[in-house]
């Protein structure tokens, strides 16, 4: 910009100056032109009065030095002249001064040299007798002048340009000073030039603008990073040529990798060949989901193409953790082939005894047993069923039992009531102590708790054996305890207890009336109450279930 306004500085400057010198010499040459031709208009009528009182002899004395003078008779013959020599002189009757000055009795006129060099003015006066006076002179023509002249005006335009060059560094650099110490980050806070104000203005304006909406960004990228950050799901961000452009924690944890690993390609994080191929795929414009094994665990990976119109810019890959779903899944299946075995067993039965009864092969004698055995087995299939229908209620959170506050020990008194009958059955004794211990829970799912533990706590001991159930209030938690001096369960069983229809000893539990399902229940409505169970057992000697129930 500096040079720019220098070189508009220094071209202004020389234009001025030539034109001013141009101007000024055609304004002086012209001046000085009238001044010679009002001279040269007083000569001639001088040399007028001369020539009218002395006739021919004014011319013997005369010396003219810058004038010609020339006397022409009525005809246009020239009768003297001061430059030529009058014989070889043509007519003058046809020049215009002399035209002009026969007709008015004075007449003037200029006239240019050949080569424009020189110009002549001309000067006629009539006189008395009819002749004419004629005076001219010669001056150089402008443009001589100027040629003359060229020296001095070319020291001139020198000293112009050197002046005009310092002249114009300075100017420019004042011109472009107070633009070049703008402070852009406070534009309003400038005070240059008042043109430059709405420039100023505006770029504050737009400045606010951008800081806003720079916020903004901010606050979106970080609120996106909070969330990506904070995801369980593993989620990598790939550019269209499988580069890494973002990944988050959890999916660096899943893959081993570094903070360093964004623009590094995903094939040097992960060389699992399902990943590859649906990857691929999703680079190509398709979406992909496949499960694979990472860690030990099963991962399910969806990979989305990322596309802006129509063309794919990239992929996204998401890290699932299938593993629990996977075992959900599992235990669903198992659990499906475990009741419909557990259903089959029964039925087979009651199925063969009735045939037998319908045939009449069965002696009359053996017709009660039999009745009876069809009653045990149809007994046995409807406390499993109660047993199946009680854990899908609890597998779907028992959203629809009430809360209540009720007295732990007060439940326990009706449950222990009920099963005594069953425990003088097998000649086991059923004791409960402790103190009532108030508690928000659901009656129907803590009766059962404590039922089942009895009841096992009965099924599993020997004749003459104990069960002590105890209710306790313990640094704000209630403590239920069922003691037995039963069967003991060995220590590689005592994890595996609370699975659905895993039993210890399968015969005895079916000969005891088990379903298998009994320790399941108690496991998930403890969990509905967040209770912890414990399990402290010896063979031979007994077994302890405790469950610690938050107030
Ligand atoms: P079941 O209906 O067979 O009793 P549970 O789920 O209640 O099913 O119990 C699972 C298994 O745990 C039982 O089959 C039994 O082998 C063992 N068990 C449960 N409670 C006791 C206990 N108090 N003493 C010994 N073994 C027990």
């Amino acid at each position: 910009m500096t040079k720019r306004i220098f070189r508009s500085i220094c071209l202004v400057a020389l234009t001025v100056f030539l034109a001013s010198v141009v101007l000024f010499m055609g304004v002086l040459y012209e001046y000085f032109s009238n001044v010679e031709q009002t001279q040269l208009k007083m000569q001639t009528t001088l040399a007028a009065q001369g020539v009218t009182n002395e006739g021919i002899d004014y011319f013997h004395d005369l010396k003219v030095k810058n004038y010609r003078i020339s006397w022409i008779d009525t005809e246009g013959n020239v009768i003297f002249d001061s430059a030529s020599d009058t014989a070889e002189m043509e007519n003058h009757l046809e020049r215009e001064e002399v035209r002009e000055a026969l007709s008015s009795g004075y007449g003037e006129s200029k006239r240019y040299s050949a080569t424009l060099m020189e110009r002549s003015f001309y000067s006629a006066q009539k006189l008395d007798d009819g002749t004419v006076l004629r005076l001219s002179i010669s001056q150089n023509s402008i443009l001589t002048l100027l040629l003359g002249m060229t020296q001095p005006i070319c020291i001139i335009f020198v000293i112009a340009l050197i002046l005009s060059i310092v002249l114009a560094i300075q100017v420019s650099k004042k011109i472009v000073k107070p633009l070049n110490e703008i402070d852009l980050d406070n534009p309003l806070s400038n005070e240059g030039y008042d043109e430059l104000s709405p420039f100023l203005r505006r770029i504050d304006s737009q400045q606010r603008q951008l800081r806003g909406q720079k916020a903004e960004l901010l606050q979106k990228e970080n609120e996106l990073n909070t969330i990506i950050g904070s995801m369980n799901e593993g989620m990598i961000l790939l550019n269209q040529k499988g580069k890494i452009i973002s990944i988050n924690p959890a999916a660096r944890k899943l893959l081993d990798a570094g903070t360093d690993c964004i623009g590094s390609d995903m094939l040097s994080l992960c060389r699992n060949l399902e990943l590859q191929e649906i990857l691929t795929k999703a680079l190509h414009g398709e979406r992909g989901e496949n499960i694979i094994r990472l860690h030990g665990e099963s991962y399910q990976i969806d990979a989305d193409p990322i596309t802006s119109e129509n063309i794919v810019k990239g992929a996204a890959l998401f890290f699932f953790n299938v593993t629990e779903k996977e075992k959900a899944e599992q235990i669903r299946r198992e659990f499906t082939a475990n009741v419909s075995h557990e259903l089959k067993t029964p039925l087979h039965s009651i199925s063969g005894y009735a045939e037998l009864l319908k045939n009449d092969m069965v002696k009359e004698n053996d017709k009660i047993p039999f009745a009876g055995k069809i009653y045990d087995e149809a007994g046995r299939m409807i406390r499993l069923v109660e047993d199946i229908i009680s854990l899908s209620h609890l597998d779907e959170g028992a959203d629809d039992m009430q809360r209540e506050n009720i007295d732990l020990y007060t439940l326990a008194e009706k449950a222990v009531q009920s099963l005594e009958p069953e425990a003088d059955t097998v000649c086991v004794a059923l004791e409960l102590s402790g103190v009532p211990a108030p508690l928000n829970g659901i009656p129907q799912l803590l009766y059962s708790v404590i039922y089942n533990l009895c009841d096992n706590a009965i099924k599993y001991n020997h004749e003459n054996g104990k069960v002590m159930v105890n209710i306790q209030n313990e640094n704000g938690m209630v403590v239920l305890s069922v003691e037995d001096t039963g069967i003991g369960i060995a220590p590689e069983h005592q994890e595996r207890i609370f699975e659905r229809f895993y039993r210890v000893d399968k015969s005895h539990s079916k000969a005891v009336g088990g379903t298998g399902l009994g320790l399941s229940i108690v496991k998930h409505a403890a969990k509905i109450h967040n209770a912890k169970v414990d399990v402290k057992s010896h063979v031979g000697k007994g077994t302890t279930v405790i469950v610690t129930f938050p107030k």
